[in-house]
This record gives C-alpha cells, sequence and structure tokens, in this order.
C-alpha cells in the first residue's frame, strides 16, 4: 500500500472501524488487519516493528509501533484477533461487512476491540494534527492472539520491550469495560483465572454390593462441596469477591445399578488481589486429596490478578 493509497483516514475513528472489520481476523489473526493498522501508523509518524512469534497454525502476527524517543511514554495496547463468527446465517448484518445500520456499526470486533483501537489510533492522530511537536513518546503495543491461547502475543511482545528499552510509563489497554454508557467505567486491573479439571478414579461395581466398589461419583461430590463450603473471601478494596464456579461434571454412566469407575469435574476459579494462583492450586489439591487421596488433578493458571494502586497513574 504505497503512498497511503487505500488507507482509510486516520482521523475518522468509525471509517478506521471498517477498515478493520472489513479485515476477518479469526484468532489468531492472519495479518492483513494488522498490516493495514501499522500502515496507517507509519503514515502518521510511527516507526512500526512488526513482531510475529510462533510457528505454522501458531503463527501470530503482533507490533509495536512508537512516535517520539523520550518519556513520558504512553502505550496504547490492543488486539485485532476476533472469536469465530459462529453461524454467519444467524446475524442479523454480516460478521464481516462493518454496516452502519441507524447509526450502529455493526460487525465481528466492532466492540472488542477493533472499535477500541480505532477510537485510540484516531484520538492519537487528531492529536498529532493538532501539534506537530508532541511532549514524550506514544506507543502502540498490538497482537493477533488475544482471544485464543496467547502464547505468542503480549507476553511475547513485552519481552521484547524490555530488552530494547521501550517499556512503557503508562499504558492503557482498549478492551470494552463500559456496561452502559461510553466511559462509565475505567478498570485500574484484573481478576485472576484458574481452570481446574479434576479426575476420580474409583472402583466399578454393583450397586448391591458397594462394600467391593468405590464409588469416585460420592468422593467427586464431598470435594465440590468442600470447595464451595467458605467464600473464598469477601472481595477486596478494588475487587469484587472471588468466585468459585463448577462448570462441568462428567460420568457418562448409562446404567442405574453400577457405580462407575471414573467421575470427572472442571471448574474455574476468577480471584482478586487477596490471592494467588499457586496458592489456591495448592488449596484445590488438598482438598482434593482428603477426599480422594488417588485423584488427578489439572490445574492451569491463565492469569494472575493485578492492579494499579490509585495514584498519579490512574489519576492521569
Ligand atoms: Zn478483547
Amino acid at each position: 500500500m504505497g503512498e497511503g493509497q487505500g488507507l482509510p483516514v486516520a482521523t475518522n475513528p468509525v471509517a478506521l472501524a471498517q477498515a478493520l472489520i472489513r479485515q476477518p481476523s479469526v484468532c489468531p489473526d492472519p495479518g492483513p488487519a494488522q498490516h493495514l493498522l501499522g500502515a496507517v501508523l507509519e503514515q502518521l509518524g510511527f516507526t512500526v516493528w512488526h513482531l510475529p512469534y510462533g510457528e505454522g497454525a501458531e503463527r501470530t502476527p503482533n507490533f509495536f509501533a512508537r512516535r517520539g524517543h523520550t518519556g513520558p511514554h504512553i502505550c496504547f495496547a490492543g488486539h485485532t484477533d476476533v472469536v469465530p463468527p459462529g453461524n454467519e446465517a444467524l446475524w442479523a448484518h454480516p460478521p464481516f461487512a462493518a454496516r452502519i445500520t441507524e447509526g450502529v456499526l455493526y460487525g465481528r470486533g466492532a466492540c472488542d476491540m477493533k472499535g477500541g483501537i480505532a477510537a485510540f489510533v484516531a484520538a492519537v492522530a487528531r492529536l498529532i494534527a493538532q501539534t506537530e511537536l508532541l511532549a514524550g513518546s506514544i506507543s502502540f503495543l498490538i497482537t493477533g492472539d488475544e482471544e485464543g491461547p496467547a502464547t505468542y502475543g503480549t507476553q511475547k511482545v513485552l519481552e521484547w520491550m524490555a530488552q530494547e528499552g521501550q517499556i512503557p510509563d503508562y499504558c492503557v489497554v482498549g478492551e470494552p469495560t463500559n456496561p452502559a454508557a461510553m466511559g462509565d467505567m475505567v478498570k485500574i486491573g484484573r481478576r485472576g483465572s484458574l481452570n481446574a479439571h479434576i479426575v476420580v478414579e474409583g472402583v466399578q461395581g454393583h450397586v448391591a454390593y458397594p462394600h467391593r466398589a468405590d464409588n469416585p461419583v460420592h468422593r467427586l461430590l464431598n470435594i465440590l462441596a468442600a470447595l464451595q463450603a467458605q467464600p473464598l473471601d469477601n472481595g477486596s478494596d478494588y475487587f469484587e469477591p472471588s468466585s468459585l464456579q463448577v462448570t462441568s461434571v462428567d460420568v457418562g454412566n448409562g446404567a442405574t445399578n453400577v457405580i462407575p469407575a471414573s467421575a470427572q469435574a472442571r471448574l474455574n476459579i476468577r480471584f482478586n488481589d487477596l490471592h494467588t494462583g499457586a496458592a489456591l492450586s495448592g488449596w484445590v489439591q488438598t482438598i482434593c486429596s482428603q477426599h480422594a487421596p488417588k485423584a488427578k488433578v489439572d490445574i492451569k493458571i491463565s492469569g494472575e490478578s493485578f492492579l494499579t494502586a490509585p495514584g498519579p497513574e490512574t489519576t492521569a
């Protein structure tokens, strides 16, 4: 795309959001949406470093773009990938057409978060149009995998930024967080998330001879009851109470007179800043071993909670 031909006008967030939505960048983004965005930022005087990571099907495009060399350095962080549209026939408006109907833009990613990216790029473009000489630096950290495993996304780019001395003083993430109206909520932290898969093996048997069996369903129910017996906390200064939700219980036993050989469950914990993933993992493991010493417990921590305590950054 030479000389900006075909590029949307950067100061117009609607045109930019439409152009991005028309690149169906289902996670992981195959790339064109990021190249479009990178080209727009280059026109605005940004230096763009394209930073793809991962191989084959996992290959994830990412980029870091910066304008200015000095501090303070503010970074806008976001993602160009979207979740799959599902059955497109069920959409009232085609998911990648970016149509505007009665003043509302429809399309996959309009909210989360091509609209957010377009809004912060347009805000920067308008600022640059007003004043060429900015004090400090503005940057963008854009990943193509936020909706998936995110293994080759923001974390990898942050490692690169640390090596290159590009860590910002401030960061604004463009995730949609306004429940009712634009600007009604600014989040200064995020809860952590942990997923657990518990498999209890027992001894299969006939219900008439329970002493010869070991019922894994009873053990699993006791585990789940113990995990829910007490609230994890009552909330902290900045977060609502942590929450443990059992998402699935599976036995798959079609017989009414057979004690099954195994039972399993899945659960998720969204936890605030009073906990760590490691401490909660240990607690889940302990409860499981109390009720089913041979239970297999597979735990994945997808993120720790974090908080920017109120201060100069959040006031700014
Ligand atoms: Zn998002």
